[in-house]
């Protein structure tokens, strides 16, 4: 599997000079695996990602959202392959329950007045929306296997694993733990990963201030991965404030704690 950021921001996109090495784009990941992607996330790293899509003309690939915060879903509406009745996509969502209308009624609410101009149903791609149960386990296909767990965050939201050929990718974000306690859903859910992209929007000496706000550090994904056995970490959902030099500063000071960490740079990708 090849795993590709588009989008490596939590909360806004930051497009300035100062945030160009690791990019401004808000969340968006692909998972390369056959001829049919993976997406995490729809932040604004996926119009970028359409883009891409358009260029070498991918027709099918399944969306996996953790929640709807802005963040995740803003670049929906710009994903312009949506638009382009050749292709179809799958968009899956864990986080809502069908008294909150699913997943298809969140992301149409999104693309409504007095919101948004063009409503959903001008996507003229073949979409289908599917609502699961954060903690379910499914095959997106044969030989591509998801499992999911539920993540600590205000209105819920999903954590992934995705196994193909005996190589497994783990995205958790947005999510907050209890200080001095591991979370048991997340620790099993990355268990042996091979790489695991966490939200490490703080640092272990801020969080005491944004308790309640739904976030993680970059030491307590060290402290997952190291208890779970995990290979390899990539800190993401970078916090908005946090310019090239204090991502980098981060990234230095994690590898001290821990060599296998890294920070995710948007338009990288890794071989898993
Ligand atoms: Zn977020
Ligand atoms: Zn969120």
């Amino acid at each position: 599997m090849n795993v590709r950021f588009w989008g490596v921001r939590g909360t806004l996109p930051c497009p300035s000079t100062k945030f160009m090495k690791f990019g401004g784009n808000t969340s968006c990941v692909e998972v390369q695996v056959d001829d049919q992607p993976v997406v995490f996330d729809a932040g604004t790293g996926i119009r970028p990602l359409g883009s891409d899509y358009l260029a070498r003309d991918v027709r099918k690939a399944t969306l996996l959202l953790t929640h709807t915060h802005w963040d995740h879903i803003h670049g929906f509406p710009f994903f312009a392959p949506a638009f382009d009745p050749k292709r179809s996509f799958r968009v899956m969502a864990g986080h809502l329950s069908k008294t909150l209308g699913g997943i298809r009624s969140a992301l149409a609410g999104q693309m409504s007045e007095p919101l948004f101009p063009v409503p959903l149903e001008v996507m003229a791609a073949k979409l289908d929306f599917d609502d699961f149960k954060a903690g379910d386990t499914f095959l997106l296909r044969r030989g591509l296997r998801v499992r999911t767990a539920p993540l600590n965050h205000p209105n819920g939201a999903t954590g992934y694993r995705l196994e193909h050929g005996g190589r497994s990718v783990c995205y958790v974000t947005d999510t907050e733990h209890v200080r001095g306690q591991f979370d048991a859903n997340i620790l099993g859910l990355i268990e042996g990963a091979d790489l695991v992209i966490y939200d490490s929007t703080y640092t272990d000496a801020e969080f005491p201030k944004y308790v309640g706000w739904g976030h993680s550090t970059w030491e307590e994904g060290v402290r997952l991965c190291r208890a779970a056995g995990a290979k390899r970490l990539a800190l993401f959902h970078h916090d908005p404030s946090r310019d090239d030099a204090a991502v980098a500063a981060i990234e230095r000071k994690a590898k001290k704690v821990w060599k296998n960490v890294f920070a995710a740079r948007e338009g990288t990708t890794i071989r898993v």
